[in-house]
């Protein structure tokens, strides 16, 4: 299994420096990298469906860098719209173009956007939908589901984490996913008062199964939310392009107020977008907000070489179908073994659990030694396909799989 000599003494140089040396959820002190014995911790190099850390270990990255790897890292056409860009020049005072050009083609393929605003981190929308279905409605209240995750700034966050004080999340309501009894008795409850129900389009929690939207589910929340002046605001951070080019509310059935896009839609150049209907462009023209790169030309070129080519090669039938062959794999051999592997959520970006202990230890010992064999897994957060894995990787992944099972089942015989 691998070695992560210099992983650690880098590791070890960056705490002196870096609070944490990586922070946030790609640092060792996320739960999901546990045991943190197991994992690298910096990149060398990175190429399609893999990564390469700087002791020289191979990786299938199943976690994408979190969803902004979906044709896979370094795509030549991607990088060649960079590449003609970067020789343009990139952050200006004026902004290129190219901004226009891609705000159009996100008009054109996501079926409710009728504008496109652009920033740079997921939380850079989610947060300016908020402000926007404030500023549309003149209301302060928001619904939002238990366990969704929609970014960092204070509202997104718990009373009683560090930096988050009682005013900063006073206005959150919180509902049960797929209880839509729940959202209507609020509604009733608060006459005037909501100005936004915001959800991802199905529940990808931490450590909890994912779960897809109950039938007409998201047709009774939209109906409720028009016809009580409620802006409907969907998260497609992490979902986005994800299951269907036209929008993931496309692929659930409905139609969004507000959509807010972000990891996939420049296969890992950085910008997000908010997009919207007509009804909130006033609104959305009234908020002051910006950022010293947000317009910059360099990831709208990436954004539109990778939307193009996920259109070109239907890439969510790619990732679904092959997400699909891996995850069947994985519960087949897990079960030959002993091992009840149960997956959920969609296949594209599923999430997998051994359910044979509670504690998860088993779980995670099984992460542990795939990821030391060169299948980079985490624990207890949604996984992700990319367009660049073959057949070839998926057996890889098979055959690392059944070797980890194989080793976690012997080293804990009194379980089977
Ligand atoms: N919403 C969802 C659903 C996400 O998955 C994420 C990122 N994990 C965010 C919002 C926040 O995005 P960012 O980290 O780019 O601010």
């Amino acid at each position: 299994t691998y070695n992560y000599k210099r992983n650690r003494e880098l590791f070890q140089k960056a705490l002196k420096v870096i609070p944490t040396g990586i922070y946030g959820h790609l640092g060792p002190t996320s739960s999901c990298f546990i045991p943190v014995d197991a994992y690298p911790c910096f990149a060398s190099r990175a190429k399609g469906a893999y990564i390469w850390d700087v002791d020289g270990n191979r990786f299938i990255d199943y976690m994408c860098a979190y969803g902004p790897n979906i044709l896979g890292y370094n795509d030549e056409d991607v990088e060649a719209a960079v590449e003609k860009q970067m020789k343009l020049g990139n952050c200006t005072t004026t902004p290129f173009a190219i901004m226009i050009d891609m705000a159009e083609l996100l008009v054109d393929t996501v079926e409710m956007a009728d504008w496109a605003f652009f920033a740079k981190n997921g939380g850079d929308v989610t947060n300016f939908a908020l402000m926007v279905a404030k500023a549309a409605t003149g209301r302060k209240k928001t619904i939002l589901v238990k366990g969704g995750y929609h970014g960092v700034a204070p509202w997104t966050q718990k009373l009683g984490y560090p930096g988050i004080v009682e005013e900063d999340v006073a206005n959150n309501i919180y509902v049960e996913w797929n209880n839509y009894d729940q959202v209507e008795k609020i509604v009733r409850e608060n006459p005037g008062e909501i100005a936004c129900f915001m959800a991802t389009p199905y529940h990808h929690p931490i450590f909890m199964d994912n779960e897809l939207p109950k039938k007409d589910y998201w047709q009774k929340i939209r109906k409720l939310c028009t016809d009580n002046g409620i802006v409907l605001a969907i998260d497609d951070v992490r979902c986005g392009f994800r299951l269907d080019l036209k929008g993931s509310d496309h692929y659930f059935g409905f139609k969004a107020d507000l959509m807010c896009f972000c990891k996939a839609l420049g296969n890992g150049w950085n910008f997000s977008a908010l997009c919207g209907i007509d009804a909130l462009k006033d609104a959305v023209s009234s908020v002051m907000y910006t950022g010293s790169y947000w317009l910059s030309a360099v990831p709208f070129a990436a954004g539109i070489a990778c939307i193009n080519k996920l259109k070109k090669i239907n890439a969510p039938k790619i990732m679904k179908s092959q997400g699909k062959k891996l995850t069947d794999g994985l519960v087949d051999i897990g079960k030959r073994h002993g091992f009840n592997l149960i997956v959920t959520g969609e296949p594209s970006m599923w999430y997998m659990r051994i359910a044979n202990d509670d504690s998860l230890m088993l779980h995670q010992e099984w992460v542990a030694e795939c990821v030391k064999r060169g299948v980079f897994f985490t624990n207890h957060h949604n996984l992700f396909m990319n367009c660049a894995m073959t057949d070839e990787d998926i057996e890889f992944t098979h055959e690392v799989a059944d070797e980890a099972f194989k080793v976690v089942k012997a080293r804990n015989k009194e379980l089977f």
